[in-house]
């Protein structure tokens, strides 16, 4: 039989194909790995992140166990990688009365109410921010926050350091089939690679290819997401302060040259294209009744908009799907795919490893999301 080029081949270099790459190369040194991108890696969903890590997990022990994986890898990787730009913050909940219990069940690490000390950090660098009425503030461990696009590209070149590596930018998939040994990769421009196993992370571009005879309904829509970097600057020491009940947090930049205020965008079913992803009217009437909220004094700071969308699911539980075998496709992120990278590409390799007959501990996706 025919040999394929590749041992593994992952499309899109976002955060999720990088971790993907980078799992695959700590497990598997052997194996050549192939990373294709239809532009620059990087360059999707992953350079818009406000790239926050929380302590919130969720209900859902499959959500918490990519967290608590994804939170211990980045420390690896802050360890082995230089200039990795990651660093701890100190994260507080403000959170309105009747729900202290719920985000109490949510949360991967007890919360306490804020001691002395913290109050007066808070003071001391946030003196903007106001405790509404009828809430109540939490300390809730160290949150992370990262340089995206330099986390990402940083993890790239470590992988990229192994001879077996190739990425590709500028590669757009346009087809998959299957073929002797594995599935062959066609990309734009009539080129084409064989690869023995296949990782789909296309963020929300969402599979615009097709893959010969197989259904591709991942079950995956797509939502804008909206942050809003406030011209005040900040310092290392600000706390990210996190609005469970709004779905927004303030925290600052890794550089801390910003304040960055994300929100919850309403709007669904949008493209991954920069022109038709605007900022509307229900946009900037969120962002303005947080900050009459919670910052009155930035009321008249300018605020640039950073507007791109990323793949959801109907439960916010990301998807890794089995479409044959071999071939997985994962995103659905929700939002927090920078957070998840490491944890996904986990479980990622654990099924492309095993014997699709005999998954043994590696659940499939349905049995996971549903644990
Ligand atoms: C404003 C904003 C704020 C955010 N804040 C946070 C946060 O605080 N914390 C957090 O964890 N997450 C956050 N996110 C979400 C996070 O950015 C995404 O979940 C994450 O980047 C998704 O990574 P990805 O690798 O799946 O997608 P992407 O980064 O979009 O990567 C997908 C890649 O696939 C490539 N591709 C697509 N189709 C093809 C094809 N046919 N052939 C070849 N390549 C292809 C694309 O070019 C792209 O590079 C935020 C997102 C936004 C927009």
């Amino acid at each position: 039989m025919h040999q394929c080029d590749f041992d593994l081949c992952i499309i899109g270099a976002g955060i999720i194909g990088i971790s993907v790459a980078y799992q695959a190369q700590q497990e598997h040194p052997e194996w050549k790995i192939l990373l294709l991108d239809q532009q620059e890696a990087a360059r999707g969903a992953t350079q818009y992140a406000a790239a926050l890590d929380s302590t919130i997990g969720s209900c859902n022990n499959f959500v918490r166990e990519i967290a608590t994986q994804s939170r211990n890898s980045y420390l690896e990787l802050k360890k082995t990688i230089k200039d990795f730009k990651m660093r701890a913050i100190p994260i507080f909940y403000a959170v309105g009365e009747d729900s202290v219990n719920r985000l109490q069940e949510k949360c991967l690490r007890e919360l306490s109410p804020l001691d002395s000390s913290q109050q007066a950090m808070l003071l001391e660098t946030s003196p903007w921010f106001n405790l509404p009425q009828n809430y109540e503030l939490f300390y809730g461990g160290d949150a992370t926050i990262f340089s995206p696009y330099n986390a990402a590209t940083s993890l790239l070149h470590a992988v990229k350091q192994s001879s077996k590596f190739t990425f590709l930018s500028k590669s757009k998939v346009t087809q998959i089939q299957q073929c002797d040994n594995g599935w062959l990769v066609g990309v734009a421009g009539n080129d084409s690679r064989t690869a023995a196993r296949c990782v789909i992370c296309t963020g929300p571009w969402e599979l615009p290819f097709t893959v010969k005879d197989l259904n591709l309904d991942v079950g995956t829509k797509v939502k804008k997401v909206v942050s809003y970097k406030i011209d005040r600057p900040t310092t290392l020491r600000m706390p990210t302060i996190y609005l469970p009940d709004d779905g927004a947090f303030f925290s600052p930049t890794y550089e801390a040259d910003r304040i960055i205020l994300s929100i919850t965008s309403p709007e669904w079913g949008c493209e991954p294209d920069l022109k038709q992803l605007k900022e509307k009217t229900f946009d900037v009437g969120i962002k303005q009744d947080l900050i009459q909220k919670f910052a009155p004094v930035l009321s008249a700071v300018q605020a640039e908009p950073v507007i791109f969308c990323d793949g959801y699911t109907d439960d916010r539980v990301p998807m890794i799907k089995k479409i044959a075998d071999h071939l997985i496709f994962t995103g659905g992120a929700s939002g927090r795919g920078f957070r998840f990278a490491p944890g996904i590409a986990k479980h990622v390799l654990g099924l492309l490893a095993c014997n699709p007959k005999e998954l043994g501990s590696h659940l499939e996706h349905e049995q996971l999301r549903n644990s």
